[in-house]
């Protein structure tokens, strides 16, 4: 288990801006006093008892802790020191500035297959890497795939976010309902035991978007899925076969990331092979449109989480000051105030 640091953070580290929120706490940019070096701080909040609804548990971030300090890949997030408080656990992380990968190829004019085989590569050695460790991510998604800077020519893959990752053991099957709808396995919904097999489902297409996340998750399980023509005009007849091998219901038949890695659109054999992906691009108006919609579900969860948080708190107040349930629920207000967002769904999805 990773030396945790029961020293104030702050008097190692400077704490400075707000870079992102998850759904336990907020990731800030922080300076290492001695070096000066910049890194960036996880601030994870502890659930302060066993019937407390926010917060984590403290063995879910020893695992999380424990899955990065195993994890020393280029293409996977650093872990350099964690610290922990009475409330809240501190991960200080390498700082990764260039924000999310599809924002970045949002913003491109155009994108030649080759120039996204050079991202999916570094996703695929990462993930491929992680695999070898027998650690599945089980949260893959564009969200969660970010730019080390993104000002490089040839910018850098990170990883992020291992905060529902998973050590699978030999022998022990391992279940779970965790996940974001619009990317999870077919396995997951069905609760059937998963394995690595798990995050080479799409991670970052959707073609299952359902109106609501309940006919997403429906179209998941049966395989209801809808290309649409102009999505693929430009596409070579070898990215296609990748993607309908990455769309396996049976994990088992599924590509694993190093079969992924020596698919020929990835590893052209030949050179007609070759010349073929040369001359295939991405659809960038369809890309633009994809990502586009995908943040406005990103804001729209945001704001469904705050008002849940709001009735909740409300059900607090309406309660008897004496009944126990509302100290607890008190406590728990007191945690999110600063982080209205970092709500529950990990455990909403994980008991949906
Ligand atoms: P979730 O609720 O999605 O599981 P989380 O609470 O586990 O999230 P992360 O996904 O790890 O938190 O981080 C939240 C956001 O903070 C990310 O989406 C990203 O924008 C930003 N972020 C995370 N790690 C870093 C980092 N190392 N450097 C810069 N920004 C980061």
């Amino acid at each position: 288990m990773a030396q945790i640091k029961l020293q104030n953070v702050e008097d190692y580290y400077e704490i400075g801006e707000v870079l992102g929120s998850g759904h336990f706490g907020q990731v800030r940019a922080v300076l290492e006093r001695a070096s000066k070096v910049h890194w960036a701080g996880k601030f994870l909040k502890l659930r302060r008892s066993a019937s407390s609804r926010l917060g984590l548990e403290r063995k879910s971030v020893e695992r999380e802790v424990e899955i990065l300090q195993s994890l020393q890949h280029a293409n996977v997030m650093a872990l350099r020191d964690v610290f922990e408080s009475r409330a809240e656990v501190v991960l200080i992380v390498e700082l990764i500035s260039g924000g999310e990968l599809f924002d970045f190829i949002a913003e491109k004019e155009s994108l030649s297959e080759e120039e996204a085989i050079e991202f999916l590569k570094q996703i695929l050695m990462g993930v491929g890497f992680m695999h070898t460790k027998n650690i599945a991510h089980f949260d893959l998604k564009p969200e969660n795939i970010m730019l080390a800077d993104k000002t490089m020519p040839h910018p850098h893959i990170k990883i992020i976010d291992f905060g529902l990752a998973h050590c699978l053991k030999q022998g022990e099957e391992y279940r779970s309902l965790s996940g974001t709808p619009q990317y999870i396995a077919p396995e997951v919904i069905n609760y059937e035991p998963l394995s690595e097999a798990a995050d080479i489902w799409l991670s970052g297409l959707s073609p299952f978007q359902g109106d609501n996340d309940e006919e997403t998750l429906k179209n998941i399980v049966g395989m209801i899925y809808e290309f649409e023509e102009n999505y693929f005009t430009q596409t070579s007849t070898m990215a296609k076969d990748f993607i309908e091998k990455l769309l396996v219901k049976d994990p088992i038949e599924r590509m694993t990331a190093d079969e992924c890695l020596v698919h020929p659109w990835i590893k052209p054999l030949t050179r007609k092979q070759a010349d073929n992906r040369s001359r295939s691009s991405i659809n960038m108006k369809s890309f633009k449109k994809f990502n586009a919609k995908r943040k406005w579900k990103m804001s729209y969860n945001m704001v469904w989480a705050c008002n849940r948080l709001f009735r909740l708190q409300l059900q607090c107040k309406s309660r008897s000051p004496e009944d126990p349930e509302l100290r607890q629920c008190e406590s728990d207000q007191e945690d999110t105030e600063t982080k209205p967002a970092s709500l529950i769904r990990r455990r909403l999805s994980s008991s949906s």
